[in-house]
């Protein structure tokens, strides 16, 4: 059993840790908010005040964080994981953040003796409460040996995609997926309501024809044929709109770094991006449907 540091107990990060502690591991929470420290107390996790506190002793330092600011801060910044951390700890960082960044700090971390992958989930918040999450890693063979048995605490599906950024470059590729379907969805639907048809008659259609789809089967963003989707609880999150933009904007970023044509993934962006300011920011990104509807 390993003696594990979690820092960011957020929407996440605060279920994946317990699944951890679940499974007889040790783990020492932190976060640099005081409510997520307390709320997870609370429900019977160990937190410390300061991340050199919690990251004493840590044989693994997972981190749950924000973006490639917040993870690059909390890794490499002066008073981060590198600088208090023991040498041979291993770093797991699940957040979705730039392939950019996560490879620069998966150097930086090996150039101080630490082993890393990057390793962003999928599965949301009721696959991370649920221990089944689909793990995509990027970093060395050694790395990814050492973190798999973890991962399968925290996860069901976990793939070993390549070097130091593959998990991140897997992840956005996919969310790229999903941001443009649901709007395809959407779209289908509102039309089908200007066309008069049936909503489950689409559905009925749709899901067993050419247009099925995780967005139409697992997460239908209209209200009933699929009744565990956020459109039957007002779009209340789950996965928020802006989330979706944050992904699709290092979609867009990364495809324009690497010259790689993608006008959907871009249009996507700015649909969610127009729902964001609208006010949909923290709501389910599924409500795009409402949005395009016009409200
Ligand atoms: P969240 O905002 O609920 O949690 C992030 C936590 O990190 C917060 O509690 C915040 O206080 C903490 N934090 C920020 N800066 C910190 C710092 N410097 N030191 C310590 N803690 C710090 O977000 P979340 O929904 O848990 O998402 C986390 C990551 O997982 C994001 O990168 C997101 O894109 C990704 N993700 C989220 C979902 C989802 O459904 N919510 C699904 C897949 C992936």
């Amino acid at each position: 059993m390993a003696r594990i540091t979690f820092i960011g107990l957020g929407n996440m990060g605060a279920p994946m840790a317990r699944n951890l502690a679940t499974a007889g591991h040790t783990v020492v929470g932190f976060d640099v908010v005081e409510a997520a420290r307390t709320r997870f107390a609370e429900e019977g996790g160990t937190v410390l005040d300061t991340m050199a506190a919690a990251l004493e002793g840590a044989e693994v330092v997972l981190t749950m964080l924000p973006s490639g600011a917040e993870v690059k801060a909390v890794i490499a910044g002066p008073d981060g994981v590198l600088a208090h951390a023991e040498p041979g700890a291993l770093l797991i960082d699940c957040s979705t953040i730039d392939v950019a960044t996560a490879r620069e700090v998966a150097a930086e971390a090996a150039a101080r003796g630490f082993e890393m992958i990057d390793a962003p989930v999928s599965g949301g918040v009721a696959g991370a409460a649920a221990g089944t999450l689909t793990f995509m890693v990027g970093g060395p063979e050694t790395a990814y040996a050492m973190a798999a048995p973890l991962l399968e605490v925290m996860g069901r599906t976990i793939v070993h995609a390549g070097d130091a950024g593959a998990g991140q470059a897997a992840k956005i590729c996919n969310n790229m997926i999903l941001g443009i379907s649901m709007i395809a969805v959407s779209e289908a639907f509102n039309l089908a309501d200007g066309l008069g048809l049936d909503r489950q008659k689409l559905f009925d259609v749709a899901s067993t024809a050419s247009g099925q789809c995780w967005s139409l089967t697992t997460y239908c963003p209209v209200p009933g044929p699929v009744p565990t989707s956020p459109a039957n609880r007002d779009y209340k999150p789950g996965f928020t709109a802006k989330m979706m933009l944050k992904d699709l904007r290092l979609a867009a970023d990364a495809a324009n770094a690497s010259g790689v044509n993608a006008p959907l993934g871009a249009e996507a962006g700015k649909v969610y991006e127009a729902f964001c300011n609208s006010g949909g920011d923290a709501t389910d990104f599924s409500g795009v449907v409402r949005f395009l509807r016009g409200g």
